[in-house]
């Protein structure tokens, strides 16, 4: 086995090297001796060399062990290394190749880019939820300019590419230093990473490309969203950049609250009052719903806080048939205003019903009674 290179040698980095000068000098290395890219006998070797290296120096643990011990460290195994247990971190070229070309890290400004996407927010009442809407929307939208086609040079005129990065945003300098090369990249100064030059400016979009327009836009609401909802409008976010389709705009749903409904899902609650005698001797109610009034029938001795069902008449699935149910809760609302009359047959009643309704009527009674006397 050959004797190994150090690290610092195989990366070309200063044993004082920055973390982020680590990093820099193993993406310019790793493009270069890729085994995608680079088809020379040793590259596969020489990316593998490379790779080890950056993995001991980017891991601030590793790599003080490594300042210390050398290659020779054997509390971290790093002897075999070059052999043994390197081989199933290496697995995936691929994965290492999108890192470096398709990430995000380093981009073609001339590169077709998909426009960014918008958000809005829109509020509608409990009603239009339940049962949908249609309606415009406006929005300020950013659009291609229309008097240069986006590319913010006058008409008749083209953006030239930038001559001191050749169109791509980027300008390298190289460092010769004792422990090797050192390569900086930043954005180009001359066109801002834009990779070209306009020299003579649109007069519309001052060169940006874009215009600020206001647009209608019409959106189908669907029955049933609830608070809260997404609604994806594809294509009418921000446009493309270099040609790049156009981001999505979303529609961000919000719900007023209904003075009388309430919503669970699809399934929506009310309370409705009814008088002590309705609830004793049973009667027929009218209880509104969100299309009109139903009638329900509400059994003698009826307890308030009973729930009834009214089938059907929630709110429609969103995916799919059908729809929810409405839940009726009656409460018993016990008179504050009686005449003299009232009371007195109030009286009355009390007298005939004497203890003995106390008796028979519900566990409710019987629970009480219980509780009085300490059981
Ligand atoms: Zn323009
Ligand atoms: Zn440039």
């Amino acid at each position: 086995m050959l004797a190994k290179r150090d690290y610092y040698e195989v990366l070309g980095v200063g044993k004082d090297a920055s973390a982020d000068e680590i990093k820099k000098a193993y993406r310019k290395l790793a493009r270069q001796y890729h085994p995608d890219v680079n088809k020379a006998p040793d590259a596969e070797e020489k990316f593998k060399e490379i790779k080890e290296a950056y993995d001991v120096l980017s891991d601030a643990g590793k790599r003080a062990n490594y300042d210390r011990f050398g290659h020779a460290d054997p509390s971290q195994g790093f002897g075999g290394f070059g052999q043994g247990g390197f081989g199933q971190d290496f697995g995936g070229f691929g994965d290492i190749f999108d890192m470096f070309f398709g990430g995000g890290t380093r981009r073609n400004p001339n590169a077709p880019r998909q426009g960014a996407d918008l958000q809005y927010s829109i509020t509608i009442s409990f009603k239009e939820a339940v049962f949908g809407k249609e309606t415009d929307v406006e929005l300020p939208k950013e659009e291609e300019c229309d008097h240069c086609f986006g590319t913010g040079a006058r008409k008749g005129t083209k953006p030239e590419t930038c001559s001191v990065c050749r169109g791509t945003g980027e300008q390298e300098t190289v460092q010769n230093t004792p422990f090797g090369r050192i390569v900086n990249r930043r954005v180009c100064g001359a066109c801002q990473g834009q990779g070209k030059i306009i020299r003579e400016k649109c007069s519309k979009c001052r060169g940006t490309g874009k215009v600020r327009n206001r647009r209608t836009i019409h959106v189908k609401i669907p029955a049933g969203v609830d608070d809260g909802a997404r609604l994806r409008v594809s294509g009418e976010g921000e446009p493309g950049i270099n040609g790049g389709p156009p981001g999505d705009l979303y529609i961000l749903i919000r719900v007023k609250p209904h003075e009388f409904f309430e919503r669970d899902g699809d399934d929506i609650y009310c309370e409705v009052p009814i008088t002590f005698v309705q609830a004793a001797l049973g009667d027929e109610i009218e209880v509104p719903t969100l299309d009109g009034k139903v009638k329900l029938k509400v059994p003698a001795g009826t307890q308030t806080g009973t729930y009834f069902r009214l089938k059907g008449k929630g709110v429609p699935h969103l995916r799919g048939y059908g729809q929810g149910d409405q839940h009726v809760k009656v409460v018993i609302v016990t008179p504050t205003k009686l005449t003299e009359k009232q009371k007195e047959l109030l009286r009355e009643f009390a007298g005939i019903s004497g203890d003995h309704y106390q008796e028979e009527e519900s566990s409710f009674f019987e629970k009480m009674k219980k509780a009085f006397r300490g059981e």
